[in-house]
C-alpha cells in the first residue's frame, strides 16, 4: 500500500473520511481553512528561499496577499453570506502570524537544508511479508552547524499546543524522523530533533526522538496499515463523528449528516412526524433530568435523616422507605480486557458482566483467574427501596 502520515491520521480520525479521500478519491470542495493553511505554508517556504537575498517581511506579506486572494476566488462557499467576513478574518490572521513569525525568526539566522522536501520510504511488514510505501512532505529541515543536529520542523496553524510529553509520541514527527533516518542511515537517530511550530502562539515545541520512539512509530504505522487493509477486505469504513466534522469536506455525503442536508423538496410526512418526535424527545429528556435531580435531592435528604436518627426505615403518608446495603462489582475494564484477551477467552464474554465472569472463572487457569480478580473490586451501594401502602395508587415510583 502507498500511504502517507496525513492519510493514516485521517483514518484514525474517521475511517469513512479516509474511504472518501483515499479509496474513492473524491475531491472535496476547498474551504477557507484549507486555503489559509496552504497559503501560510507557501509564504513560509518563500520566506526561507534565498534568491539571491532572503525576502523582506513586506515581500513575504505581498506574496501571501497575492496568492491568498487568487486561491480564495476558487472557494465554494457553504454560506455565501459569510464569505466577506470569513475571508477578511482568515486573511488578516495570516498577515498577523507571518509578521510575528518573521520578527522572531529572521530567515538569514537559520541554516536551512531543505524546504517542503518530499520523501518516499519503503517499509517491510515482517508479519505479512508486504512492502508498503510511506510518502510525505516535510515543511522544513534545518541543521545546527554547532551541534550538528538536524531539526525537522512542521508548521501548525491550529490553536492547540500540546505538551512536550505528548509530542514524544507524535505520529507525524515520528514518521518524518523514520523517513530521514532511512534516507541517511549513517546519521544516528539521536542526531535529529523534531519540532512543531505553533504559528498562532509563535512558539516552537521540540523533542529529541529516541531509537525506541522510532521503533514505536514503525510498529504503529504497520499496525494501522494492516487495519486499513482488513477494512478494505471487509469494505467496512464506519463514520466516526467528532469535533472535526465541522471541517470535513465530505459532510454532505456522510450518512451521519445526511438528514441535516436533506432537501426541503424531498421531505415527506414522515419527516414532519420525526421532527415532532425529536422535539418531544428533547423536552421529555429535560423533564427526565429534572425528575432525576429532584429524586437525587430527596434521596440525599432521606439518607441524611436516617443516618442522624439511626433508623433504617422511614414512614410517610404514601408508604415507607427502607435502606438496604447491596454489594456491586466494579471492573477495571481496560486491564481486564487485556488479561482475558491474552488468555484467549475474551470472545466468550466480550463485555465483562458479573454473571458471565462468575461462570467463566472455574475454567480459567489459576494465574489468569488471579489476574481477573486483581482487576475486580466490590463496593457497597445503598439502595432506597420504596414500598407503597396498601390501597395506594399503582403508579411506579
Ligand atoms: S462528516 Fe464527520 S463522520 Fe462524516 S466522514 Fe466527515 S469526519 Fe467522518
Amino acid at each position: 500500500m502507498r500511504t502517507s502520515y496525513s492519510a493514516l491520521e485521517t483514518y484514525k480520525t474517521c475511517p469513512l473520511k479516509y474511504k472518501y479521500q483515499e479509496i474513492d478519491k473524491i475531491r472535496g470542495p476547498k474551504n477557507i481553512t484549507a486555503v489559509f493553511g496552504t497559503m501560510v505554508h507557501a509564504a513560509l517556504k518563500y520566506m526561507f528561499e534565498r534568491n539571491p537575498l532572503y525576502p523582506t517581511l513586506d515581500e513575504v506579506l505581498n506574496f501571501y496577499t497575492e496568492h491568498f486572494h487568487e486561491k480564495s476566488e476558487k472557494i465554494e462557499w457553504a454560506h455565501p453570506d459569510k464569505k466577506e467576513a470569513e475571508e477578511k478574518m482568515y486573511f488578516e490572521e495570516g498577515i498577523k502570524l507571518l509578521t510575528n513569525f518573521y520578527k522572531k525568526n529572521q530567515p538569514w539566522t537559520f541554516n536551512v537544508v531543505e524546504l517542503e522536501g518530499r520523501f518516499s520510504l519503503e517499509l517491510l511488514d515482517e508479519l505479512t511479508g508486504k512492502v508498503h510505501t510511506l510518502a510525505g512532505i516535510i515543511d522544513r529541515l534545518d541543521k545546527d552547524p554547532e551541534s550538528d543536529v538536524y531539526e525537522i520542523i512542521d508548521y501548525k496553524t491550529g490553536k492547540r499546543m500540546p505538551s512536550e510529553a505528548e509530542l514524544a509520541d507524535n505520529l507525524q514527527l515520528g514518521v518524518y524522523h523514520l523517513a530521514l533516518t532511512s534516507r541517511w542511515p549513517s546519521v544516528e537517530p539521536e542526531r535529529f530533533a523534531t519540532s512543531l511550530y505553533f504559528l498562532k502562539h509563535n512558539e516552537k515545541v521540540s523533542v529529541n526522538p529516541t531509537r525506541e520512539a522510532l521503533a514505536r512509530t514503525r510498529a504503529l504505522v504497520l499496525k494501522t496499515i494492516r487495519e486499513i487493509e482488513g477494512n478494505i477486505e471487509k469494505d467496512e469504513f464506519p463514520p466516526m463523528p467528532g469535533p472535526l466534522c465541522g471541517w470535513c469536506a465530505y459532510q454532505r455525503l456522510c450518512p451521519m449528516w445526511a438528514h441535516e442536508y436533506k432537501e426541503e423538496a424531498a421531505k415527506t410526512a414522515n419527516d414532519a412526524e420525526v421532527a415532532q418526535a425529536i422535539q418531544d424527545f428533547f423536552e421529555l429528556k429535560k423533564q427526565g433530568d429534572e425528575v432525576k435531580d429532584a429524586l437525587e435531592s430527596a434521596r440525599a435528604t432521606i439518607l441524611s435523616y436516617m443516618e442522624s436518627e439511626k433508623v433504617a426505615r422511614v414512614f410517610g403518608d404514601r408508604g415507607y422507605i427502607t435502606k438496604n446495603v447491596q454489594e456491586r462489582v466494579n471492573y477495571n475494564l481496560e486491564k481486564l480486557e487485556e488479561v482475558l484477551k491474552d488468555a484467549g477467552v475474551w470472545e466468550k464474554i466480550l463485555e465483562p458482566e458479573a454473571k458471565k465472569l462468575e461462570e467463566l472463572l472455574p475454567s480459567l487457569t489459576k494465574d489468569v483467574a488471579e489476574a481477573v480478580q486483581k482487576q475486580t473490586s466490590k463496593k457497597q451501594v445503598i439502595v432506597l427501596k420504596p414500598t407503597k401502602k396498601k390501597g395506594m395508587d399503582d403508579e411506579e415510583e
